[in-house]
């Protein structure tokens, strides 16, 4: 028989990757790869997508497809492979991913893609003379692009591609990799199952101090793409977070810019994705699901702060953007380009095994200096008797703070934590107030008098009697979150202007910017922010940050947990002194000793990464060794208990080899979680050949079962 199309249909037990064959429909028979369909399959309809075409095995009898969905196909060659590797890396079934990078539907009326929001430029941008290590490092990054070829020559769409591998054609014959050469990096092939395997001299990690001028590199990097006729796309860790880089790319490339973000309309997504299917739009700029747009012509891959836990979906399909890009830039012949200035341990070890070339900033442009930093060791300052358990404001930094005021600079606190106090107690019978939901404390909220569970958003006013004895009053309030903080500054400097900066103030749209806007005018004396504070903005006016308790993040049952507390730090400091006043960073802290916090403080990432990875390589967890979390979710304790052992025999008589180790069933850190209780096995060590193996092994759990399985590859968090 002739060649029928495959589609891989949503059907949640199927083995990952099954496909069937239909008939094309009567009034479409020339069907396009990539296209969505409704099937017939058992007695129902299901959606389903062509992934392919062969003869269908003899014998059966073909049933024809439905309907077509859309006016053209979901999905070009290249995405479809994208979804394939992602099915296989993520142990994840192909239609999930499928569903997950399908576009936006057509709206009715479409659109112009929307502009970014109002945002003051200090500066013109691409306008700078860049400083030598921007320029030698721009320069490696130029020369790699070149070396892709240039789109507008003659010789077609990846000619770059295959000029890279053959060392031969293409606008500037192997300059990357005699570039690599000189610099005497091995030769290194990415990934053995790509047929695109790029060397050494494509892949770059930017590793530059905060406020070194990585943005710059970034902008006339793209404007070189540009001018080679191919198109960027450029991650950032949350849009809302860095509004300077849309405004900013605009300013210096104009309406080929498009930025994506959550509150497109569906017009606008769409609009946007057409743009830059069609070519016409040629930056994208966007967090991690910009990952998945139609590029035409992918020429440059940007990963800004390439560490940023924003980057992996905290749902399923668990997918990181750093690895989806990294995929997609080989696949496309593009350069990646991943910048940060407290690079993750898995980038790092990526640039010391020649992976990616390593580029360093290490100065901050025209000798702005970093600001000095001082640690406080908590423990001193309560010893001396005075009292932090309330109001989290030492001494020495309480002093720091009053000092700016004076001086009229500006000061911005640090603490990653909402509401104003963690824990609600009943002192007389020591109940703690929990949610109904989930196995976490609520949290009490004063600005809004509520009790509110972080985790699932259940809300409840204060209760005026203890629900556990009755007693009238009783509740008390245990540790110090923001709005605690706020009240303490507002008693202790009722002339300053004083303005907290968390998700609970910034709910409503604009307020985010309206809120740095003020600040960056200096309406606003101290700005007390949760992580919010963190990233990327340029404030010339601060010259003072105080990070109030550094060790919140160490406490977390993560093997992250210094990794996470080693970036905050480090990227709070960094929005010190960024003008020409040289600024100061007051670390709180009951560790002081601690080498996160020591190698923070003092920028030297070289000697955090060395004793980090050390710890990492002496416990096998990520880079050293894959880590796999599988996870069994369910209403009723019991069936969850009994469902992930019956797992966990199974993963251990399937994986007798002594490279893996099977961690667990345990209850999850949040045992309970919007009403489902959770347990979980680990998987740790070298998985690489049984990965499928374990996919069907669980992908086979997941028929006539109430309990819900997820597999996360490379888990992150609790
Ligand atoms: P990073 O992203 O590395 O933290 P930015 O790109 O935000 O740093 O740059 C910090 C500041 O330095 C910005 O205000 C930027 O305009 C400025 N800057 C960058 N490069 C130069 C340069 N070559 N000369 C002068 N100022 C520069
Ligand atoms: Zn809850």
């Amino acid at each position: 028989m002739d060649e029928c199309p495959e589609v891989v249909v949503e059907i949640n037990h199927l083995r990952h990757d099954q496909v069937f064959h239909y008939l094309p429909p009567e009034e479409m028979p020339d069907l396009e790869l990539g296209t969505r369909v409704l099937v017939p399959f058992g007695k129902k309809t299901v959606q389903g997508w062509v992934v392919g075409f062969s003869a269908p095995p003899p014998g059966v009898t073909l049933r024809p497809i439905e309907s077509v969905v859309g006016d053209k196909p979901d999905f070009n060659p290249e995405l479809l492979r994208l979804a394939r590797w992602m099915a296989d890396y993520y142990l994840h079934p192909l239609p999930e991913i499928l569903k997950l990078m399908s576009p936006p539907e057509k709206p009715v009326r479409a659109r112009k893609h929307a502009p970014v929001g109002g945002m003051t430029l200090a500066g013109r941008p691409g306008s700078l003379v860049l400083n030598a290590e921007q320029t030698v490092a721009l320069r490696e990054i130029e020369a790699a692009l070149r070396a892709g070829g240039d789109a507008r020559a003659p010789t077609g769409d990846d000619a770059g591609y295959r000029a890279c591998h053959s060392g031969g054609a293409g606008s500037a014959p192997g300059a990357g990799q005699q570039e690599a050469a000189a610099t005497g990096i091995t030769s290194y092939l990415s990934d053995e199952h790509q047929p695109g395997a790029m060397g050494a001299g494509r892949q770059f990690l930017l590793h530059g101090i905060t406020g070194s001028g990585k943005t710059e590199v970034y902008l006339r990097a793209a404007m070189t793409a540009l001018s080679l006729g191919r198109q960027v796309l450029y991650l950032v860790p949350e849009i809302a977070l860095t509004p300077q880089a849309g405004a900013w790319f605009r300013a210096a490339l104009g309406d080929r810019v498009a930025v994506w973000h959550s509150r497109l309309s569906r017009g606008e997504r769409y609009e946007t994705r057409e743009g830059i299917r069609q070519g016409v739009l040629s930056i994208l700029i966007g967090p991690r699901s910009a990952v998945f747009a139609p590029f035409k012509n992918l020429g440059l891959v940007i990963v800004d702060e390439e560490q940023d836990a924003s980057y992996k979906q905290q749902e399923s399909p668990y997918y990181h953007a750093r690895q989806v890009a990294a995929q997609r830039a080989r696949d496309n012949g593009a350069v990646l380009l991943l910048g940060s200035a407290t690079p993750s341990l898995e980038s790092y070890t990526g640039a010391r095994d020649g992976q990616y070339r390593l580029l360093r900033l290490t100065r901050r442009p025209q000798g702005r200096r970093l600001p000095r930093v001082t640690v406080v060791d908590l423990k001193q300052e309560h010893d001396a008797g005075h009292d932090l358990r309330v109001n989290l404001l030492g001494q020495y930094l309480a002093g720091q703070i009053a000092l700016r005021l004076q001086r009229r600079e500006q000061t911005i606190l640090f603490l990653n934590r909402r509401g104003y106090s963690p824990i609600v107690f009943c002192p007389p019978c020591g109940l703690v107030l929990k949610c109904e939901r989930c196995s976490i404390s609520l949290v009490y909220h004063r600005t809004t008098g509520d009790l509110r569970c972080h985790y699932c958003n259940f809300k409840r006013p204060l209760p005026e009697r203890c629900p556990g004895c009755g007693a009238a009053g009783s509740l008390r309030f245990l540790g110090t979150g923001i709005q605690r903080v706020e009240q303490v500054l507002r008693r202790f400097y009722p002339q300053a202007g004083i303005q907290r900066l968390d998700f609970d103030t910034t709910r409503r749209k604009g307020e985010f910017d309206r809120i740095l806007d003020s600040f960056g005018k200096r309406e606003i004396d101290i700005l007390l922010g949760t992580q919010m504070v963190a990233k990327g903005h340029d404030f010339p006016g601060v010259t003072l940050v105080g990070v109030l308790d550094a060790d919140l993040a160490l406490k977390l049952p993560d093997y992250r947990a210094t990794e996470r507390t080693y970036q905050l730090l480090a990227q709070v400091a960094g929005r010190a002194g960024r003008g020409w006043v040289p600024g100061e960073v007051v670390v709180q802290t009951y560790f002081p000793d601690h080498y996160s916090i020591q190698t923070a403080c003092f920028a030297s990432y070289p000697s955090f990464y060395r004793q980090e990875i050390g710890n990492r390589e002496s416990s096998g967890y990520p880079p050293y060794g894959e880590l796999i979390r599988i996870r069994v979710a369910g209403e009723k304790e019991q069936q969850v208990e009994r469902r992930i052992k019956e797992l966990a025999e199974a993963l251990a008589a399937l994986l007798t080899g002594e490279r893996v180790r099977l961690l667990g069933p345990a209850p999850a850190p949040v045992l309970r979680l919007q009403d489902l209780y959770r347990w979980q096995v680990m998987l740790k060590g070298e998985l690489g050949g049984q990965k499928s193996e374990i996919r069907d092994c669980i992908q086979h759990y997941k028929k006539n079962t109430s309990v819900i399985i997820s597999i996360e590859v490379d888990p992150y968090g609790m």
